[in-house]
């Protein structure tokens, strides 16, 4: 399975990274040893000073397509859910400022804390969706799905026209402002409208 991410998909994120709106989605994947299920611990890796939490949410393929068109695209998930985009935000910087790839910064092991997923029907509406992360019981990023530039049909329309979309793909659809440094010892929460999804501790 891959992991399809999106950069770049909230205004007020953009705004605090200091990046431009882009025109088009902004797209890295994640390999499958990023993820990080159970609310297993995220161990702080030793290449990174600066890790940041991303909360998203995220999107479970349920079925293969590609060339997929936006009217049809919600009928390919068959889970939601939230993950942390973790991100070594100093790393990704230097990446950034050499106009590198993020794949270090952004895809190594354990990079992608995730949820079980709920099943898409349980919401009325894909893009209403209000979503939060706490880290030590302190709100730090608080998120609707409607606030996205581009709203999850259309990043499915988008990124099938380049890859295969296979059953068990998971896409993360962007983060909401307030990402902030974690260190060892913190506790991170999720919560999905009015459900904790996500509780687990760094090491
Ligand atoms: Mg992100």
């Amino acid at each position: 399975m891959k992991i399809i991410c999106i950069g770049r998909n909230y205004h007020d994120h953009i705004k605090e990274l200091g990046n431009d709106v882009p025109t088009e989605p902004v797209i890295f994947l994640k390999p499958d040893t990023a993820i990080l299920k159970n609310n297993e611990d995220f161990y702080y890796p030793n290449f990174s000073k600066q890790i940041q939490h991303e909360v998203e949410l995220i999107c479970r393929i349920g079925k293969e397509g590609k060339h997929i068109s936006p009217e049809f695209a919600l009928n390919y998930i068959d889970g939601i859910g939230l993950g942390i985009d973790m991100t070594a935000r100093d790393v990704q910087n230097e990446l950034k400022t050499k106009g590198l790839p993020w794949e270090l910064a952004k895809s190594f092991n354990g990079s992608a804390p995730i949820s079980n997923f709920s099943e898409l029907n349980k919401f009325t509406d894909i893009q209403n969706i209000h979503f939060s992360a706490q880290v030590n019981g302190i709100e730090k990023q608080k998120g609707n799905t409607k606030m996205m530039i581009f709203p999850v049909k259309e990043i499915i329309a988008f990124v099938s026209k380049y890859f295969t979309l296979k059953k068990g793909d998971i896409l993360f659809t962007g983060t909401p402002s307030g990402v902030s440094e974690i260190k060892i010892g913190d506790r991170i929460e999720a919560t999905l409208e009015n459900e904790k999804v996500l509780d687990f501790y760094i090491k």
